[in-house]
C-alpha cells in the first residue's frame, strides 16, 4: 500500500508501536549468574506489540500501516516480510542505525518464560517521526496521512513521547484513538483524557487503579478516557462506557499458546472500529479473533484471516 492509497482509504488503521524479533530457546533450566547452559534450537519469530497488532489487523483485511522502527539487519528483514505478508503498509517503518529490537526468551519445561528485551531500533523513535511522515515522498502533509486513517492504535515498548505525539496528532485530526497501555506505565493525565479507548488487561487495569485486583472497572473512566476495554483472559473482555460495564464473553476454546493474544485483540478491535463498528461489537469481534489465536502456536502465525472466521 502506498502513502497515497493509505490516505485515500476510508477504513484505515495506523498502528504506532514496537517491532521485535523473538528468539526463543528451550532449555532444561535457566542459567544463573556466571553460568553457561546449553539449550535447544532457537526459534526465530516476528513479534513486538506494534507489529503484532498491525499483522492481526492486516490479516482481517484492514488497510493498515505501522509507524515503527527496525535496524538495517537480517532481523529487520524478517519483521518487514511478515508485515508485508499480512498486507501491512511498511513505508512508515524507519530503518535506523540501531539494531532491530530483540526479545531473548528462554522457555523451561515447566512452561515458564524468562525474557530479556533489547529494544534497539524501537528506542530510536522520536516524536518528530510522527511529523516526518509529512516528508515521505508521496505525502505533502502529515494531515494527508491522518485524513485516510479512521483509527490510531498505540502501545508502549517505544518511547512514551512518540506515543503522546501520535495520539495528540490523531486527536487533532479527529481520528479515533486507542491506547493499549501495555506494558503498563505512568502516562500524562492529558494523554489519557484525550483518548477514545483505553485498552488494558486485568493486571494493567488493577495497576492503574492502584489495587492488586481489578475492583471497579468503571473507575478507569475517572482517569479520563471516553471508554475503556479490559481484557480478562479466557473470560473475554469488559467494555466500560459512561452507560456502565458490559461483559463480552469469549467462546470456549482449548488454549495451546496465549502469546500475543492481547495484541490480536488490539488489532481486531482497531480493524472493526475502522469499519465503523460500535465499541461493543468491535470487542465481540476482538474476543472471537483472540480466541482463535490462543488455539495456535506463536503470536503472528496464530492470527486468523477474515475468511477463517465464521
Ligand atoms: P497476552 O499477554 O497473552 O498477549 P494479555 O495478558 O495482554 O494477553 P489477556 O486478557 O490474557 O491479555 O488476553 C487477551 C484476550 O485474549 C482476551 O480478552 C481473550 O479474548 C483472549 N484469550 C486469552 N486467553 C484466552 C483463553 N484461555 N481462551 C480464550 N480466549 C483467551
Amino acid at each position: 500500500m502506498t502513502h497515497e492509497e493509505l490516505a485515500a482509504g476510508s477504513a484505515a488503521v495506523l498502528v504506532v508501536g514496537s517491532a521485535n524479533v523473538d528468539l526463543v530457546v528451550p532449555a532444561d533450566r535457566r542459567p544463573g549468574a556466571g553460568e553457561t547452559v546449553l539449550g535447544g534450537d532457537t526459534a526465530v519469530s516476528p513479534g513486538g506489540k506494534g507489529a503484532n497488532t498491525a499483522v492481526a489487523a492486516g490479516r482481517l483485511g484492514a488497510r493498515v500501516a505501522l509507524l515503527g522502527a527496525v535496524g538495517e539487519d537480517a532481523y529487520g528483514g524478517v519483521l518487514l516480510d511478515s508485515l508485508r505478508d499480512a498486507g501491512v503498509h511498511t513505508g512508515l517503518v524507519r530503518e535506523t542505525g540501531r539494531p532491530t529490537g530483540i526479545a531473548y526468551i528462554t522457555v523451561t519445561p515447566d512452561g515458564e518464560n524468562s525474557i530479556l528485551v533489547s529494544p534497539g531500533a524501537n528506542s530510536a523513535l522520536v516524536p518528530t517521526d510522527v511529523d516526518d511522515v509529512a516528508d515521505a515522498d508521496d505525502v505533502d502533509d502529515v494531515d494527508d496521512v491522518y485524513d485516510g486513517v479512521r483509527v490510531v492504535v498505540a502501545s508502549l515498548e517505544i518511547p512514551l513521547p512518540v506515543v503522546e505525539r501520535a495520539l495528540e496528532a490523531a486527536a487533532a485530526a479527529g481520528v479515533t484513538t486507542v491506547l493499549n497501555l501495555s506494558p503498563v506505565a505512568k502516562v500524562p493525565d492529558a494523554t489519557l483524557a484525550a483518548l477514545d479507548v483505553l485498552l488494558v488487561n486485568e493486571h494493567e487495569a488493577a495497576w492503574l487503579l492502584g489495587g492488586s485486583s481489578l475492583g471497579d472497572p468503571g473507575a478507569l473512566l475517572d482517569l479520563g478516557p471516553k471508554a475503556a476495554v479490559v481484557t480478562i483472559g479466557a473470560r473475554g473482555a469488559l467494555v466500560v462506557t459512561a452507560e456502565g460495564v458490559r461483559e463480552v464473553p469469549s467462546p470456549k476454546v482449548k488454549p495451546v499458546d496465549t502469546t500475543g493474544a492481547g495484541d490480536a485483540f488490539a488489532g481486531a478491535l482497531a480493524a472493526s472500529l475502522a469499519e465503523g463498528a460500535s465499541l461493543a461489537d468491535a470487542s465481540a469481534r476482538a474476543v472471537e479473533v483472540a480466541a482463535v489465536s490462543v488455539t495456535r502456536r506463536g503470536a503472528q502465525p496464530s492470527y486468523p484471516t477474515k475468511e477463517e472466521l465464521s
